[in-house]
């Protein structure tokens, strides 16, 4: 009996049903963030069909990355990211490096990838409820971050934006935040910009309704 699928296809089933309900036909895409959950979680989580996964922590990553390389799986970063982890990270070569929260970050982080030769997809973290408990760049700058990473940077394949909702219980608020960065990203459309991260277990339908296409979903999908 896997613990996890009944979690799995409620989830999915709502997600159905927000995208429905929003008008939006476009494939969401989830990353089922394991940062509570142990390596036999992330295995039966695969087995029902999850392939990408998202860590916050390096050392983290780099243990489950290292215990699941018989899996085809696709990794995410999406913590904070310490200038003394940089290196650690790029040798890892994740899928998608989501959490890039400044210009001077993706600065270092090009410089060092350059040396390794490595490429590595970015997302612009964005602090669209402007939280001083939050990283991420300020969205009245972002755009202009943005395309001066995309100048600056060619180590650096920046994707999209990456937002986490504002902590509030009014709903209002949470849908203020996702807007803003939902217009930042649609502003970045041209410039290459395909994906916009936001929506997380308790606020991810409300995502999907302003424009989502990748949700990092954790608890709700690894609860028991
Ligand atoms: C932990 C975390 C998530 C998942 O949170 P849940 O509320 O458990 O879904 C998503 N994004 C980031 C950046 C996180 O740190």
């Amino acid at each position: 009996m896997n613990r996890y699928e009944k979690n799995f296809d409620d989830v999915l089933q709502r997600i159905e049903k927000a995208r429905l309900e929003a008008n939006e036909y476009n494939i969401i895409k989830i990353v089922a963030v394991s940062k509570y959950s142990d390596t036999d979680a992330v295995r039966e989580l695969y087995s029902v069909g999850q392939r990408a996964f998202g860590e916050n922590r390096v050392q983290d990553l780099k243990l489950k990355m290292d215990e699941l390389d018989d899996l085809p799986l696709e990794w995410h970063f999406i913590g904070r990211l310490q200038k003394n982890k940089i290196n650690h990270l790029l040798d890892l070569h994740p899928s998608l490096f989501q959490s890039c929260d400044s210009l001077e970050l993706a600065k270092e982080v090009d410089k060092r990838a350059k040396v390794k030769g490595v490429i590595l997809p970015t997302l612009l973290q964005i602090n669209s409820a402007k939280e001083d408990t939050k990283t991420g760049v300020m969205p009245e700058v972002a755009k202009d971050i943005y395309l001066q990473i995309l100048e600056d940077c060619p180590n650096l394949k920046l994707k999209g934006v990456m937002s986490i909702g504002a902590h509030s219980e009014d709903q209002k608020l949470i849908q203020k935040s996702f807007e803003t960065t939902y217009k930042i990203f649609e502003d970045l459309k041209s410039k290459g910009a395909s994906i916009c991260s936001m929506g997380m277990s308790n606020d991810f339908e409300l995502a999907i309704k302003c424009g989502s296409n990748m949700l990092r979903l954790g608890s709700i999908l690894f609860k028991r």
